[in-house]
């Protein structure tokens, strides 16, 4: 969500920053600025919509070796250029960049205009350049450090000074920021993305950190004074940006790159010799995993479906009490926290607002918190300490597709491990392993010959509104295609478990409403079929994701989809969400949407 670039160097700040910007924008945004500094003024130009939008606002060859970028996701504010950033102080000569949410602007805002500031946008950031001013006294860093003691709420922001040219500075609470250390210059940077084309060598600020950048280094303290040391870490080869190559969108790119993805996740985590598992970076004795009392796994969005899928497979491989919950939910309900349960964070971007919120919470009531991340060295890794990474690389599409099969993999391989060592015999161990790790190959079998995805989208396209539903973990299946559906094709539709539909939604059936069934060969098979005949016998048109083989299913359906089959039910997720993804991509193609950057829609969710 939103992002912020800094640069203080000997290079021209404007090219460097609006590349950076373009690397920035599959978070999601809807305005874009830039503030150089140059001749001891500062210049802003905003512009609303995309970054090639402010390019061409841009002059290429604008001076100015110091400056600020920033795409905003609006929290506070519509969306305009007034209300871009970067917001200055009244006489123009502090510059702030801000991500997050001020939450006690309103009571800066009317302290400062009665004291004679005028505002000139509606957002929460902009008290910020103003009470720097109010405190600036020469010193830059003083100004800001003072400033952020008198703000409540979460931020990354990077500020420049018109008098202090080659210097910015920037704090974090609750957002995240690095800073990169190139040759004689220094990034600052929302995202360890935004800066890897130009340096490796970073540093991840902690909350109520702030820093001084200059292009020879930084200098970095807490926010009350205390002095901090970090390591520099050099970032992963698999930051490089990845273009989409012979792909029209990134999402269906990334929906072809699952075998490979799946394939990095797996690789030496199963054990099938052994019939069990090893996730090193749970770091768990065996006398530790026969002892958790249950799991509990905290996500959003996709990841939390991932969590549905990941917590079956903890129930019926471990024998664990298992359940899976909406982070925002789970962190301001006073959850109860058993010291013996391991709870598990999922988030793609390891920044997601709600989830970092909950891993907290948890531990603040000494609970036991593991990451389930893609991101390396992100907020919700590092808060954790232990934890595993998917390994889908990285993901620039909006709307998950590749992470959400990784997270359920490695919750599957998680589940085995946990399974082998509490309840399943070496037998059933090496056959689920086997069945895990046969189905990278499986993926690419599909995809190859996707099925009739064609005909479900026209049938699709036309409908004011979509059911989708399955039982099990294909009802976690069928909330994710409806939720890929809503993100990406702006189309109403509802996932709900098969049996539910007649306590209530079959009401909204008719000959309009066509449902997409989930239907893998399971024990419930048998009845979501019924569940399908009923929905078709009050009209509804029906396609029925399947396994391959199946001689009923077809029968039932309008359209049908078969996927390949696989022995372990638990694994089936991997390969029915497939057809899902590819439906969602096309519904909205053919009805003329941005696929990787839907509207609304922010790819790393930083705030709450
Ligand atoms: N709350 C700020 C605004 O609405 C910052 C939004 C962001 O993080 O981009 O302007």
């Amino acid at each position: 969500m939103c992002g912020i670039l800094g640069y203080v160097g000997p290079r021209a700040a404007a090219p460097l920053l609006l590349e950076g910007l373009r690397r920035l924008e599959y978070r999601g945004y809807d305005s874009a600025g830039l503030a150089l500094l140059h001749g001891g003024a500062v210049t802003v130009t905003r512009r609303i919509g995309p970054v090639t939008s402010l390019a061409e606002a841009v002059d290429p060859a604008a001076a100015g070796t110091t400056g600020l970028g920033h795409t905003r996701w609006a929290t506070h504010g519509r969306v305009t250029e007034a209300n871009a950033h970067p917001h200055l102080d009244g006489a123009e000569r502090i510059a702030v960049v801000h991500n997050g949410i001020i939450e006690n602007h309103a009571a800066i805002r009317a302290l400062l205009e009665g004291e004679g500031v005028r505002f000139r946008s509606d957002t929460d950031t902009e008290v910020l350049p103003h009470l720097i001013r109010k405190f600036y006294q020469g010193d830059p860093l003083e100004a800001v450090r003072a400033a952020l003691h008198a703000v409540q709420g979460t931020y990354g922001i990077a500020v420049l000074f018109a008098d202090h040219p080659g210097v910015v500075i920037a704090a974090r609470n609750g957002s995240p920021l690095v800073v990169g250390k190139g040759d004689g210059e220094t990034f600052i940077a929302s995202d360890p993305q935004a800066i890897a084309g130009f340096t490796r060598h970073v540093v991840y600020l902690e909350d109520r950190e702030i820093v001084r950048l200059t292009a020879e280094g930084w200098e970095l303290t807490r926010l009350d004074g205390a002095a901090v040391t970090h390591t520099v870490e050099v970032l992963a080869e698999e930051l490089v940006w990845s273009d989409k190559g012979e792909f029209h969108h990134h999402m269906l790119k990334e929906i072809h790159e699952q075998p490979e993805s799946l394939r990095r996740c797996l690789s030496g985590r199963v054990v099938p010799e052994e019939g069990g598992a090893r996730l090193g970076g749970f770091d768990l004795t065996n006398r530790e995993i026969a002892t958790i009392s249950r799991v509990a796994v905290v996500g959003c969005g996709t990841s939390y479906h991932a969590g549905v899928v990941g917590t079956a497979a903890m129930e019926q491989l471990a024998r664990l009490p298992a359940y899976a919950e909406v982070a925002s939910e789970f962190r301001y309900r006073n959850p109860v926290v058993d010291p013996h349960a391991l709870f598990l964070a999922v988030s793609q971007s390891g920044e997601t607002a709600d989830t970092l919120g909950a891993v907290r919470e948890i531990q603040l009531k000494g609970g036991r918190v593991m990451g389930v991340v893609n991101a390396v060295g992100s907020s919700i890794a590092r808060q954790c300490g232990r934890g595993v990474y998917v390994h889908s690389g990285p993901e620039i599409a909006v709307a998950s597709t590749k992470a959400f099969t990784s997270q359920v993999a490695a919750l599957l391989v998680a589940a085995l491990m946990f399974g082998r060592t509490r309840h399943l015999g070496a037998e059933e161990g090496r056959r689920f392993g086997e069945d895990l790790l046969a189905v990278p190959k499986l993926v690419e079998a599909y995809l190859a010959h996707p099925g009739p995805i064609a005909q479900a989208v026209e049938l699709l396209s036309e409908a004011p509104f979509v059911f989708f539903f399955g039982r099990g973990v294909s009802q976690a299946v069928a909330m994710e295609g409806a939720l890929k559906l809503k993100e990406v094709a702006y189309l109403p539709c509802m996932a709900y478990p098969a049996a539910e539909m007649k306590h209530g939604p079959i009401a909204l059936i008719d000959a309009s409403t066509p449902v997409v069934a989930v239907v893998p060969t399971d024990g419930m098979r048998a009845k979501t079929l019924s569940n399908v005949q009923e929905v078709r016998a009050r009209g509804a048109r029906t396609i029925l994701v399947h396994a391959e083989g199946d001689e009923d299913a077809p029968a039932l359906a309008d359209i049908s989809i078969p996927v390949p089959r696989t022995r372990s039910a638990l694994v089936s997720p991997l390969l029915t969400v497939l057809p899902l993804q590819l439906i969602a991509y096309q519904v909205g193609i053919a009805l003329g949407r941005n696929i990787d950057r839907p509207r609304n829609l922010a790819k790393s969710v930083t705030v709450e």
